[in-house]
């Protein structure tokens, strides 16, 4: 039976993307007998297949195909920097204007959110589909978005001319481990609290390291570090899981003096996170201190979908319950449509891997439901919001400090 109801866009227009990536079967998973269930038609279409038996061929042993589409949807052979230029790339000119965007990359532990935020450093041997199908590109979106961000600013600060303007950019980089957050440049920040403006609407992290950089080297340099300090541990699902959310914030500024001699700051910030796997908890054989991690990994993946559903639903934004867990807290301004938002849910075609392939179609497919509608903050508006908004975040760190 084939459902066709999936079949509409998401509704933001421009200011929302909700994509989906398959990757390529391992040699591994080949040589074992695993098949494709999934089936990525034109640029848009996912067909997902549930055999009626593991290793099914024969037409009369598939069961119910769903097809599910997007706004993107890219094939095991769609290299890396399409995949760029098809989802994060098309919001770099967002950024410069003043907008925040935020990625985030969705889908069970193996599925390739990594391969698709950060790139693989290496070429990983039992690859599959390699150079033949264009799969060789180390750089993921981290890397190529903050290539085109340090160029876009080199390129601005040349036109510049406004009194005194400077753009600069620094880089936080976290990761939200059992519901704490944990600054992964600065690693004794550990416990840190999320800060909200209730007047602003905006969200930070109280003591969370910013450290400027020139270059998208430098940030790199600055990624790699913290990666050491990375919770990652072996499940059977993949031998170097992520157990934690990473988010990488960039922060943009633009300042100059106004007629009266006055600074003007206008910020502009990019999350990009790759999300823990989203895998059932008995799938992966965990015990103990690993279960309980995955516990804190499906609670707040859940409280993420049921905020996306809550937005998705369009009644209001006041039932996304965005305090259940760190992650939505601290997603709050993007999901509630004050950023751009994409999303790229990332799947392993295997069919052993159909229930979570096929759970995270269906969250990607809610999400296009989300109503977003960000707006620059008038440059006036923000400057003058500044200091309260300052002093209202060091107020909520006291209280919450005592
Ligand atoms: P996740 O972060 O979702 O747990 P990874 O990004 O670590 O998954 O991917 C698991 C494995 O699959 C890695 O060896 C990775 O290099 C490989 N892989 C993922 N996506 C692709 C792709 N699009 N093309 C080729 N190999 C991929
Ligand atoms: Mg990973």
């Amino acid at each position: 039976m084939v459902l066709r109801g999936n079949r509409t866009a998401s509704i933001n227009g421009d200011n929302m993307l909700v994509a989906v990536r398959m990757r390529p079967l391992s040699m591994k998973e080949l040589q074992s007998g695993q098949r494709s269930c999934c089936e990525v038609m034109g640029d848009k279409i996912v067909a997902i297949t549930k055999a009626k038996k593991p290793g099914a061929v024969l037409k009369s042993e598939m069961g119910s195909v769903n097809e599910y589409q997007f706004d993107e949807a890219f094939d095991a052979n769609v290299p890396q920097y399409e995949v760029y230029q098809r989802t994060a790339k098309r919001l770099i000119p967002s950024v410069l204007e003043g907008f925040n965007v935020t990625v985030f990359a969705y889908g069970a532990t193996g599925a390739g959110k990594t391969h698709t935020m950060m790139g693989s450093e290496r070429m990983d041997a039992e690859r599959a589909t390699g150079a033949e199908n264009g799969n060789t590109g180390v750089c993921g979106i981290i890397p190529l978005t903050l290539m085109d961000i340090f160029a876009g600013m080199k390129q601005k600060q040349a036109e510049a001319t406004l009194p005194e303007e400077k753009w600069s950019l620094s880089v936080s980089y976290l990761e939200v481990y059992n519901e704490k957050i944990r600054d992964l440049l600065e690693p004794s920040g550990i416990n840190l609290p999320v800060q909200e403006d209730p007047k602003a609407g905006i969200v930070g992290v109280g003591g969370l390291a910013a450290k400027s950089a020139e270059s998208s080297e430098q940030v790199m340099e600055l990624l790699r570090f913290g990666n050491t300090n990375r919770r990652t541990h072996a499940t059977d699902a993949n031998a170097t899981s992520s157990r934690s959310h990473a988010v990488l914030q960039i922060i943009m500024k633009q300042r100059w003096n106004n007629s009266k001699g006055r600074e003007v700051t206008r910020e502009s910030r990019v999350n990009l996170i790759d999300l823990a796997g989203s895998e059932r908890a008995g799938k992966t054989n965990n015990r103990g201190k690993r279960l309980q991690e995955g516990a804190n990994i499906n609670r707040s993946l859940l409280a993420l979908a049921n905020c996306i559903n809550a937005l998705a639903q369009g009644n209001t934004r006041k039932n996304a319950k965005y305090r259940d867990s760190k992650l939505t807290h601290l997603l709050k301004s993007s999901l509630e449509g004050q950023c751009k938002l994409i999303i790229i849910a990332n799947i392993n075609p295997s069919d052993d891997m159909f229930e979570d392939s096929h759970n995270t179609l269906k969250y990607a497919n809610r999400a296009k439901c989300m109503k977003i509608d960000p707006k620059v903050v008038r440059l006036r508006e923000r400057d003058m919001a500044w200091p309260e908004r300052e002093k209202n975040m060091k107020r909520q760190s006291n209280e919450q400090s005592k």
